[in-house]
């Protein structure tokens, strides 16, 4: 099963510094995907969605520049944020940079402990359940350090699915999510699950969050699947 651990994607041509990418993501409790090559990134983009990506500019092949602006220009992959690892420290390539719509820039020499800052930073403004925040919605209140549910002052106990999936609704409310979208989410793309699966998980999600009164919180979408407010 998926579970709420980010996933970075490491973009870096030179062995050395992707090593040390990859050590100090995983220390701080990241799955790391990498590649030195930009074609394969934008193969692992597609699979893997990584929550962020550190993406170096020169890289043989396709330039991270390139490998930017093509991601930014698909709707599915747009919101993910990639923060640009550089060796050029002129202003103008950071203006370039984020005008292709990179999130972030850093040039090299950099400091490793600032460039994880920064992949917290992302983070924690897109999926604050993963940094371990509290997260609320009208009485309900996600802990997601504790994996502590509250609806008023009453805790309500919840399977690990539907701790997952709360997170997802909470993470981004009003948001519309097909059952797809929440399969891939919640349970991960590598298991099948039946979509039906979804709707059963989500019976119990209302159920346990109704226990001891209060109105259900999540819309069924016709045609579309389900939101929280
Ligand atoms: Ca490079």
């Amino acid at each position: 099963m998926a579970d709420l651990q980010p996933c970075v994607l490491v973009v870096e041509d030179e062995p050395a510094q992707r090593e040390v990418f990859i050590y100090n993501l995983e220390a701080e409790g990241f799955r790391v995907v990498s590649t030195d090559d930009g074609n394969e990134a934008m193969l692992l983009v597609e699979e893997e969605k990584p929550d962020v990506i550190l993406l170096d500019w020169m890289l043989p092949g396709t330039s991270g520049i390139e490998i930017c602006r093509q991601i930014k220009s698909r709707p599915h992959l747009r919101a993910t944020p990639i923060i640009m690892i550089s060796a050029r420290t002129e202003e103008v390539d950071k203006v370039r940079g984020l005008e292709m719509g990179a999130d972030d820039y850093v040039s090299k020499p950099y400091s490793i402990i600032e460039v994880i800052a920064r992949v917290k930073s992302q983070l924690r403004r897109l999926r604050p359940a993963t940094m371990g925040e509290r997260l609320t919605h009208e009485d309900i209140s996600l802990d997601s350090a504790t994996h502590r549910v509250f609806r008023g002052d009453k805790e309500i106990k919840l399977g690990p699915t539907e701790f997952r999936l709360l997170s997802t609704f909470m993470e981004k409310q009003g948001r519309v999510w097909s059952r797809e979208q929440l399969l891939d989410r919640v349970w991960g793309r590598d298991i099948y699950v039946d979509t039906r699966t979804v709707d059963v998980h989500i019976g119990r999600l209302r159920k346990a969050l109704v226990l001891n009164g209060g109105a259900d919180p999540i819309r069924t979408v016709r045609g579309a699947g389900y939101a929280l407010g």
